[in-house]
């Protein structure tokens, strides 16, 4: 199954299942006490977790940590000439999605970003195939998207200096497909209190950078 359909099977699961809602979360709506949060008229929890990539950077509780969202395209062609057998990987990737169908990747850009799919990324990345094959191809689909970036490239994982129930997951650039389910469960496992969170991917990394954003508010510590 490729990702987007696992990811929209589990969304119907959620939603069919009640542990899953459909909305633009609103910061302003969320009520933060020291036992637990708030949210509109239904929601209460022991806690929160957002986990929500490039976002994140309005984040009134997270905006200080350094997270540096990153644009990135891939292309869909069809190659009929080109084998199915194994992945490519020469300065782009070719990962074959049967039916001579494969997926091309991948661009990087810092801001400014593009609003929208790009010439400039669909000629990259038609260049780069066409150093790996000398078979000819149709592009057939062309989309963007944000990897949520650190400097350290390492995830942004933990709670907030000062609010014990808000946390955050985030930071996985670009490889979140690969490392945030297993993130994902570790962080539960350390709310839970029956594991001590992985030291490389723990927010306290960056408690300079809260103490210097308090103190940027003439807030002091
Ligand atoms: C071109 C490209 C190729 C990539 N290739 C790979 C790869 O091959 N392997 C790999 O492991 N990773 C890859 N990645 C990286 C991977 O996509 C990211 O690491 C991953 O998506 C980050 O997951 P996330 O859940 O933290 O953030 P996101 O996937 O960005 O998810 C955050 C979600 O939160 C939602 N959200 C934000 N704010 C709100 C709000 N206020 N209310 C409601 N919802 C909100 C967003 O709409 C979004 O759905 C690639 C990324 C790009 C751009």
């Amino acid at each position: 199954m490729a990702l987007r359909e696992l990811l929209e099977a589990l969304a119907t699961e959620g939603l069919q299942n009640g542990w899953l809602r459909r909305e633009t979360f609103d910061p302003q709506q969320l009520v933060v006490t020291d036992s637990g949060v708030v949210y509109g008229e239904s929601v209460r929890a022991r806690h929160i977790i957002f986990c929500e990539g490039s976002a994140a950077t309005q984040n009134p509780y997270f905006n200080w940590l350094p997270l540096r969202p990153n644009q990135g395209e891939v292309l869909d062609v069809e190659c009929p000439g080109l084998s199915e057998a194994q992945v490519l990987n020469r300065g782009a990737y070719v990962v074959p999605l049967g039916q001579q169908r494969f997926r091309v990747g991948a661009t990087y850009r810092r801001p400014p970003f593009a609003e929208s799919i790009t010439d400039e990324a669909r000629q990259e990345l038609s260049h780069k195939l066409s150093t790996m094959t000398d078979q000819p191809f149709v592009v057939t689909g062309q989309r963007m998207g944000m990897r949520p970036t650190v400097p350290d490239r390492k995830p942004l994982v933990g709670t907030h200096p000062a609010r014990p129930v808000v946390s955050i997951c985030n930071g996985f650039g670009s490889k979140g497909v690969m490392i945030a389910p297993r993130l994902a469960a570790h962080f539960a496992d350390v709310l839970e209190g029956t594991a001590e969170l992985w030291s490389e991917v723990n927010i306290e990394r960056y408690s300079a950078l809260y103490l210097a954003s308090l103190s940027e508010a003439g807030v002091s510590s």
